[in-house]
């Protein structure tokens, strides 16, 4: 039984960030940890709702209302238990889900909803820092053996649940390192690589082998993999970056990816990578084309790099603050100004403009940005971007960096090696039972394009399951997902 009146005696509060002049001048996490007392009053908040929408907004059915009265009464191991049932790592979710099952939680009907993934992060910091969290390798071998190819949250859970079934699991990544986008993508100012070592000695422990600067299709063939192995996991990302070829100037000098200066800037601050980042931001004037979590990102590194100036650019205008019922009723996934952590450290924000060429400093670099102001359209499914006469103008740019999406997975030797072919939103179809092709299985942002970490851990959970199954494994495992899902609307 919940406390009745929580959320009446509590509001939504959370840990104040480290300050901005701190924060910038390192690479640490902006959240520091809260107290006990904090989060147990976060807990206490929730209703235990007879029907708990936070589950249908959460991909991986995490049983939050059951971790909340765990928290809410002390009980942090079982807490801890709870949470784990439904998710291999929500040290990574905790930190870094954009949390639709907050948008979809009852409370935010009225008021402000339970804060889930802080509570989520914190019961996750006190397993590791209490030891609840140990390996639990299988009491039997099964004797089969499976072949993981990628090392993001879909590739892990899904090695974690296979190992913890009795199969033998090899993870190739082609990275020095082992986690996905998580490990070179994502700075450490959001996650700190830390979280994701100890879990990877979890793994270890529990049997999973790990084989990195293994690039399958070149340095090994997918042949050779299928005749190694009795089953192969395809978890490859969407890492095909979409460019801008047609605007002119895209091949000055000084014009990347967002991708080039995020995995640049992330190996410097490892240790992995020998000197300064390639592209460094710092005394530049930066603009970044995208609104999305990775413009936010190169945003974040690019004040910790000591940019000189920063533009954010975002095609479409500036969403409302609050949910616009009438367009995005709950529980659905809003429309709204998300104002990430990096924002508040400074930086102009610009939205309902576009960039109409990259312009040359007369040597080949570039130099600035000319922009204009746009209004976009869905015409017949298809959107149209208008410029509005007379608005054109130059913002100075030394550096540009497009983050303007991905374009599905890669096209690359391997899917041809395993008979897998990408679909024509550059994504890997799976049947039914997660299957690409005879004895090869997919998930995770190459199967779904690019899209969330919790979205992932779900997935390599459901095709973990199918390939135990496919093994002829013992009983089932657990699976949150048919490959059909898709989200309530989150992406980033
Ligand atoms: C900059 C950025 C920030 C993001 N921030 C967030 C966020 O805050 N919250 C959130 O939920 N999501 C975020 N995302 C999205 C999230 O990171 C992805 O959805 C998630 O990592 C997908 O997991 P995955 O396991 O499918 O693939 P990935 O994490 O992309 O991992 C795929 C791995 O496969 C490896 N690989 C590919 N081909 C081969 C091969 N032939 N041989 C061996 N290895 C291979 C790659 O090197 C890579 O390591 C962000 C994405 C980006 C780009
Ligand atoms: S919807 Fe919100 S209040 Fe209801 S059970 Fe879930 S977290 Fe608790």
């Amino acid at each position: 039984m919940p406390d009745p009146n929580g959320f009446l005696r509590y509001p939504r509060r959370l840990p104040a960030r480290r300050p901005v002049p701190v924060r910038i001048r390192d690479w640490k996490e902006v959240y520091p940890a809260a107290t006990d007392e904090l989060i147990r009053e976060q807990a206490t908040r929730c209703m235990d709702c007879g029907i708990p929408f936070c589950h249908e907004g959460c991909p991986l059915g995490n049983r939050i209302p059951d971790w909340n009265d765990l928290v809410r009464t002390d009980a942090w191991a079982f807490a801890s238990e709870a949470l784990h049932a439904t998710n291999n790592f929500p040290e990574f979710t905790g930190r870094l889900c954009p949390a639709p099952c907050e948008a979809a939680c009852v409370l935010g009907i009225g008021s402000d909803p339970v804060a889930i993934k802080q509570v989520e992060v914190e019961i996750s910091n006190r397993a590791f820092a209490r030891g609840y969290v140990r390996p639990r390798p299988a009491p039997e071998r099964s004797g089969r053996s499976v072949a993981v190819v990628g090392s993001g949250p879909a590739g892990l859970a899904a090695a974690q649940q296979l190992a913890r079934a009795g199969h033998a699991v090899t993870v190739y990544e082609r990275d020095d390192a082992i986690g996905g986008l998580m490990r070179y993508g994502i700075p450490d100012f959001k996650l700190e690589k830390q979280h994701i070592d100890r879990r990877l000695d979890q793994l270890a422990a529990e049997g999973v082998v790990f084989r990195t600067s293994v690039n399958v299709g070149v340095d090994v063939t997918g042949e050779q993999l299928r005749a190694d192995h009795d089953a192969v996991l395809l978890a490859c990302g969407a890492l095909a970056g979409r460019d801008a070829p047609e605007t002119p100037g895209r091949s000055l000098r000084g014009v990347h990816l967002a991708m080039a200066h995020l995995v640049a800037a992330n190996r410097a601050v490892s240790g992995r990578a020998a000197g300064p980042p390639a592209i460094d931001a710092a005394g530049r004037h930066v603009v970044i084309i995208g609104g999305g979590d990775t413009a936010a990102d190169c945003l974040g590194v690019a004040h910790r790099q000591g940019a000189a100036g920063i533009h954010q650019l975002d095609l479409y205008p500036e969403p409302p603050q609050a949910r616009d019922g009438a367009r995005d009723p709950w529980p659905t996934w809003p429309w709204v100004l998300r104002t990430y952590p990096a924002h508040e450290e400074g930086g102009d924000r610009l939205f309902a403009v576009a960039v109409r060429e990259f312009v040359d400093d007369g040597t080949g670099r570039v130099r600035a940005v000319r922009v204009a102001e746009v209004g976009v359209e869905k015409v017949a499914g298809r959107r149209v971007v208008t410029v509005a006469p007379g608005t054109e103008r130059e913002l100075p740019a030394d550096l540009v960096l497009l983050a303007i999406g991905f374009e599905g997975t890669e096209d690359q030797p391997l899917l041809a090696q395993l008979g897998v072919v990408r679909n024509r939103a550059g994504a890997v179809d799976a049947a039914p039972d997660w299957r690409a092709a005879d004895g090869v299985f997919v998930a995770g942002d190459m199967h779904r394009g690019a899209s969330l970490i919790v979205w992932a851990i779900a997935e390599g959970r459901a095709a973990a399951a199918a390939i135990h199954s496919y093994l002829g494994g013992v009983g089932s495992l657990p699976t949150p997902l048919d490959p059909s899902a898709r989200p309530l609307t989150a992406t980033c």
